[in-house]
C-alpha cells in the first residue's frame, strides 16, 4: 500500500513539474523582470537540465561528475576562451577565470591585489559604496567623484584624475539605481570595472579595462559563479602577501581550478556565452537599444509615471520608475500580477518599479509591460 502511494506521489510531483516547465512556452507564461538571479535564454533552461540528468550522453549527471574530469575541463577551457574571445581581446594578454563569492568578494579582492597606496573610485551607487568600504580596509581611497548628492540618479561626470593612482574603480551599470555609464574615463592607471547587471549587452571596447569582473546571475548565468577578465600585466604590481583563494595569481597559474570551481554555474555560462557568440555582440547591442528604448519611451509617454534616472545616464538593463502622485499603485500592481508579470518592484533604496531587462528578455515580455501601463492610464480616466 506504502509502495503504490509513494509512487503516485511521485507520478503527481512529476506532472507538476512537466507542467511548470510546460508554462515557460504557453500562454500563460511568467514575464520575468527580476533584477538578479534573473532570466536566461529559454534554450540554457533546456539543455541544462538535460545535462543534470545525463551530460554528453555519459550516462552521469553534470552535478556529479568531477571537476578534474576531461568532460568538465573541456567546458571550463571552453567557456574562458569563449568570454576572451567574445570581448575580442588579446589572447596573450588577457585570461578568463570563474570564481566563487559572487561580485561581492570582488569588492575585496581586488583591492587586496592591487590596492598598494592610494585608489581612485567613482560612486555612483550601492555597489560602488560597498565596494569602496571594503578597499578602505587595505589602504588609501580616493572618491574622486560621486551621485550620492541625488540619490544616485545620474553618473557624474565633471571630474580629473591628476594623481598616480594604483587603479581606477567604476561600476559600468548600477542595478539598483538605473545608471550606466556611456562613456568610460579614461586615464593613465589601470581600470577596473563592476560590470555584473551589463556584460556583454551592448558593444564596447573591452581592452580599455584591465580588470572585469561580474557575478553571473544579472546577464550570464546563474548565481553561484563570478567571471573575472584580468590583463595578466596587472599581476607584476601585487605587492602584499595575498592569501591563494584571494589571490588572481595563483588561480591563473591552476587554470581557474584552484579548488573546485562552481561546475554547474560555469556549464550554465557556457551554454549562455555559445548562444552569445551564435548571435553577436552587434546584434545583442542594437536589440538592447530598441528595448531600452520602447520601455523608456513609454514611461516618458505615460502620464501616470517618470523615470527616475537622468535621461542621458539611463540604464540599458534596469529601468527604474515611479509612479505619479494621485495614480492609484495597488491597482497598477494588480494589472500586473495579472499579466503575468513578474519582479518589477524597484529596490527598497528607491522605490517605485524597475524593469530589469536583460539580454535574455523577449520583446513580447516588454509588450505585456508596456500594454499593461497603457492599462493602468486608461484605468485613470
Ligand atoms: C548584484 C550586483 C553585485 C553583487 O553581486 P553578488 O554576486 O551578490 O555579490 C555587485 N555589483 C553589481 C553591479 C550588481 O548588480
Amino acid at each position: 500500500m506504502l509502495t503504490i502511494f509513494t509512487y503516485f506521489e511521485i507520478t503527481l510531483l512529476n506532472i507538476d513539474s512537466k507542467f511548470r516547465y510546460l508554462q515557460r512556452f504557453m500562454n500563460n507564461k511568467v514575464h520575468n523582470f527580476s533584477a538578479g538571479p534573473s532570466i536566461l535564454p529559454d534554450k540554457v533552461f533546456e539543455q541544462a537540465s538535460s545535462a543534470i540528468n545525463n551530460f554528453n550522453g555519459k550516462g552521469l549527471s553534470i552535478l556529479e561528475i568531477s571537476h578534474r574530469s576531461k568532460d568538465f575541463m573541456d567546458v571550463l577551457d571552453e567557456a574562458r576562451s569563449l568570454a576572451i574571445e567574445i570581448s575580442e581581446l588579446d589572447t596573450n594578454k588577457y585570461t578568463c577565470l570563474f570564481l566563487q563569492g559572487g561580485a561581492s568578494m570582488q569588492f575585496l579582492m581586488t583591492a587586496y591585489n592591487f590596492l598598494n597606496k592610494n585608489a581612485a573610485y567613482i560612486n555612483t551607487g550601492s555597489w560602488s559604496t560597498k565596494a569602496i568600504k571594503e578597499a578602505k580596509l587595505f589602504g588609501n581611497v580616493t572618491e574622486i567623484a560621486s551621485s550620492f548628492d541625488k540619490n544616485f540618479n545620474y553618473i557624474p561626470k565633471d571630474f580629473s584624475i591628476n594623481e598616480d593612482y594604483d587603479y581606477l574603480h567604476i561600476t559600468s551599470n548600477n542595478t539598483i539605481f538605473g545608471t550606466q555609464f556611456h562613456s568610460f574615463p579614461v586615464s593613465n592607471c589601470p581600470l577596473i570595472v563592476d560590470m555584473s547587471s551589463d556584460i556583454f549587452s551592448r558593444k564596447i571596447d573591452f581592452s580599455k579595462f584591465d580588470l572585469i569582473y561580474a557575478g553571473a546571475q544579472k546577464n550570464l548565468g546563474p548565481a553561484g559563479a563570478t567571471m573575472v577578465i584580468i590583463n595578466k600585466e596587472l599581476l607584476d604590481k601585487v605587492q602584499r602577501n595575498v592569501p591563494s583563494m584571494m589571490s588572481y595569481k595563483v588561480h591563473i597559474e591552476k587554470d581557474s581550478s584552484f579548488n573546485t570551481p562552481p561546475v554547474f554555474p560555469i556549464y550554465c555560462i557556457l551554454l549562455n556565452l555559445r548562444l552569445i557568440k551564435q548571435e553577436g555582440i552587434d546584434s545583442i547591442s542594437e536589440k538592447n537599444k530598441i528595448k531600452s528604448e520602447f520601455i523608456y519611451g513609454e514611461i516618458d509617454r505615460n502620464k501616470c509615471f517618470s523615470g527616475f534616472s537622468e535621461v542621458s545616464d539611463r540604464s540599458q538593463m534596469n529601468a527604474t520608475f515611479n509612479i505619479n502622485e494621485g495614480f492609484d499603485s495597488e491597482l497598477f500592481n494588480k494589472i500586473c500580477s495579472n499579466n503575468n508579470i513578474s519582479g518589477i518592484n524597484g529596490h527598497r533604496s528607491v522605490g517605485g518599479y524597475r524593469a530589469s531587462i536583460y539580454n535574455a528578455l523577449p520583446l513580447e515580455s516588454l509588450n505585456v509591460l508596456v500594454d499593461s501601463m497603457k492599462e493602468f492610464e486608461l484605468s485613470q480616466e
